[in-house]
């Protein structure tokens, strides 16, 4: 077989797992598309990655891309022959390996020193290895490495002052300590891929350290209804069964171990019915206090804050919708999406204060996750904490339904508002919307606001999140009103 050059990227594939190695080289095709979320998370990084380079103003930025990698390499000879003292994106090869790394400086002691620039807020156990295979190739390559370090996003900062958005750790310690491996992990590499495809099991793997791009054909015989929907089963548990070729529900051990939660699961799939405790609902219903509101957040949390006060990956809303139902059974629709650049928190918070008055229950999914958004806004929007404070106390979490009282394993283990609710209100799906997660509410969100104010655009992409968001809280009226009180 033609020798194989591998990259920094591929090596890390392989510390993971061999077969997503083994793939990436043989079958690629294989892999999906990137979602669009997958996208916003390297347009992020490559913003992060400019703005580390910024304390290096004379530094020298080695163009040419991965798809004219020759051009790369000369480039890089060239800055090195004109003794340019700091290079971005450098580009090196020893013994077919390829690496790209964000930032080498020359030291004070005529060697060099290489910084990692990662978009996360701390130094993970794979970021070690990652600087260490870089590392091994510049030695191999002939520059004297010295000190290494991970140039990450300090949680701390607070916009609009960024001259700390990020902190800068040594690891050249941690990462000596793995650099011997590196060239026995790259021979095995190079015989495993030299055979046919090796077999390895799914398994925790397959999304640790990263998500794995193959999952949707290695995991394609798992069974509809398998060991990994029995709620909250402990990953070691699983790993036992897939060895023993138990992955389906009805493959599982009749003497397994299970917990209460984990045991009504079983039961309600060995019937194929629902186990309902409508005593239990009933008793959680009691608590409820007409009008009711039906209130769900959408929410960004981008790697560099922009608006006052914000951290790095701190949550702030720009959309909210409340479905408010009377007692008589009338059922009205507030919203708010906030359109432009600018900070959406005081806009939505006035509205949001306005559309839910100082009566009735206010019934969210997950209840938590809008508690924490309010406490927030209350903490931003002062002005506005007495009645924030009154919204929350009014909480209602109806996911609580789904955790305690009502189990169907056509859930397949998940009681999230989109597991649910193809199984118990059919009618309404997700499916048909083009906006049909947060992640995607995001990423469109981010999109509509950079789009000039009567661009036909900007009114697809406002329609498409008002019906996004809408839609959930709808979700949550149907649910109450078909399912719970019918
Ligand atoms: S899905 Fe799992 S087993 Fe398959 S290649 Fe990826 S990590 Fe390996």
């Amino acid at each position: 077989m033609k020798t194989v050059r591998l990259s920094k990227s591929k090596y890390l594939s392989g510390l993971q797992c061999h077969k997503r190695l083994w793939l990436e080289i043989h079958k690629p095709e294989l892999a999906p598309l990137s979602p669009p979320g997958q996208q916003r998370i390297f347009d992020q990084g490559t913003r992060v990655g400019e703005l580390a380079t910024e304390e290096f103003p004379d530094g020298v930025l080695i163009k040419a891309d991965y798809l004219n990698i020759p051009e790369a390499i000369e480039q890089t000879k060239e800055a090195l022959d004109n003794s340019v003292d700091v290079i971005f994106e450098g580009c090196f090869v020893f013994e077919n390996v390829l690496v790209r790394p964000d930032i080498i400086l020359r030291n004070d002691l005529g060697g060099w020193n290489m910084i990692e620039v990662k978009s996360s807020t701390s130094v993970k156990e794979e970021n070690i290895h990652d600087v260490a295979v870089q590392t091994w190739v510049l030695q191999g390559y002939g520059l004297k490495m010295k000190r290494v370090f991970l140039k990450h996003i300090n949680r701390n900062c607070v916009y609009p002052n960024l001259s700390d958005l990020f902190k800068t750790e040594d690891i050249t310690e941690p990462v000596n300590a793995v650099l011997t491996s590196v060239p026995k992990k790259l021979s095995e590499y190079k015989s495993m891929l030299d055979k046919s495809e090796p077999n390895v099991l799914i398994g925790q793997h397959c999304g640790n350290p990263y998500d794995c791009q193959f999952v949707g054909y290695c995991w394609k015989d798992v069974p509809e209804h398998s060991i990994f929907n029995i709620p909250r089963l402990r990953w070691t548990d699983k790993e036992h069964l897939i060895e023993d070729n138990r992955i389906g529900i009805d493959d599982l051990p009749a003497e397994f171990p299970l917990n209460e939660n984990q045991q009504k699961y079983i039961n309600s799939s060995e019937s194929q019915q629902p186990i309902i405790d409508w005593d239990g609902i009933k008793g959680e219903l009691d608590k409820l206090e007409y009008p009711l509101h039906f209130l769900d957040f959408e929410t960004d949390s981008p790697a560099i804050p922009r608006f006052d006060g914000l951290h790095p990956y701190e949550q702030f809303p720009f959309q909210y919708s409340c479905h408010i139902l009377d007692e008589n059974g009338s059922l009205k629709h507030f919203e708010y999406l906030h359109k432009s650049e600018s900070d959406p928190r005081q806009g939505l918070v006035e509205s949001l204060t306005k559309a839910i008055g100082e009566t009735g229950s206010v019934i969210a999914y997950n209840a938590g996750f809008e508690k924490g958004v309010m406490n927030k806004l209350a903490q931003w929007c002062p002005e506005y904490s007495e009645q924030l404070q009154s919204i929350i106390e009014r909480l209602w979490d109806q996911l609580v339904i789904f955790r305690k009282y009502y189990t169907d394993y056509r859930f397949k283990g998940l009681n999230s508002l989109k597991s649910v609710l193809p199984v118990i209100v059919p009618s309404l799906s997700y499916d048909k919307l083009d906006v049909s997660d947060g992640i995607e509410a995001q990423v469109t969100w981010n999109e509509m606001i950079q789009i000039a104010d009567g661009d036909e655009k900007k009114s697809i992409l406002i329609k498409e999140l008002k019906e996004y968001c809408g839609q959930d809280t709808l979700v949550m009226v149907k649910i109450h009103r078909e399912v719970l009180i019918k």
